[in-house]
């Protein structure tokens, strides 16, 4: 693919043997360009994760950490199970795999949705329910400067999810507009928004500080 973040990694400059943060981005359908440009500005080494073998090798995780893009959450459920790869992400991210997922990508982890588009599945990882397009038409994308847990963060909502049920040990880490937006349960985090459009690098960091001394297969 020629894009100017694949395999970032490999133009590091790092000294042989030193190790930079591999960060697995599922680039079946969506927003993956923004989230591989600002990952590779951070620093991290971008792997699109097309097929089990990108996620996964004989030895194990073959990344450090998991970004879901935005996109259309029942396209992206379809071409995960057409290329047999729900279940090693879920294996993955149930293992502990560091995971960001972003709207569609956040309806993607979610244990429930509401709303589903007919046969829509998902990868029950992340207990909350998820209610897709919550907004409605009047609010079909925002741009706003959201208040976080993780400090305040310049964000762009396009056809929002919101979270309905927060389950045990879920918190949550935004509100806007009164609606549960932004949770994290251990090292999986959804957000209902989209920090990569505005170039907001807040979520991004933390989840490569949350992959920072992990240990992955060659
Ligand atoms: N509404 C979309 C879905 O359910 C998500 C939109 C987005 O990712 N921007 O998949």
């Amino acid at each position: 693919m020629p894009s100017d973040w694949v395999g970032s990694g490999r133009r590091s400059g790092l000294p042989d043997g030193a190790q930079m943060t591999r960060v697995g981005l599922l680039a079946l359908q969506g927003g993956v360009v923004e989230h591989g440009r600002l990952l590779a500005e951070l620093g991290a080494d971008v792997v699109p994760v097309r097929a089990p073998s990108d996620l996964v090798g004989p030895d194990g995780p073959r990344v450090d950490a998991l970004v879901l893009p935005g996109g259309e959450s029942s396209t992206i459920d379809k071409l995960l199970r057409l290329f047999e790869l729900a279940e090693p992400l879920r294996d993955a991210i149930a293992s502990g795999l560091p995971t960001l997922g972003t709207c569609a990508g956040l309806v993607l982890l979610a244990r429930e949705v509401v709303d589903p588009a007919p046969g829509q599945q998902s990868l029950g990882v992340l207990d909350v329910t998820v209610q897709r397009n919550a907004f409605g038409p009047q609010v079909d994308s925002a741009e706003t400067a959201l208040v976080t847990a993780l400090g305040a963060v310049r964000v762009a909502f396009i056809r929002a999810p919101i979270v309905t049920r927060l389950g045990t040990g879920v918190e949550e880490l935004a509100t806007w507009q009164d609606r549960v937006v932004a949770v994290r349960q251990g090292k999986v985090t959804g957000i209902s928004f989209h920090p990569e459009l505005t170039g907001d690098p807040t979520f991004h960091r933390a989840l490569l500080a949350s992959a920072a001394g992990s240990v992955r297969a060659a």
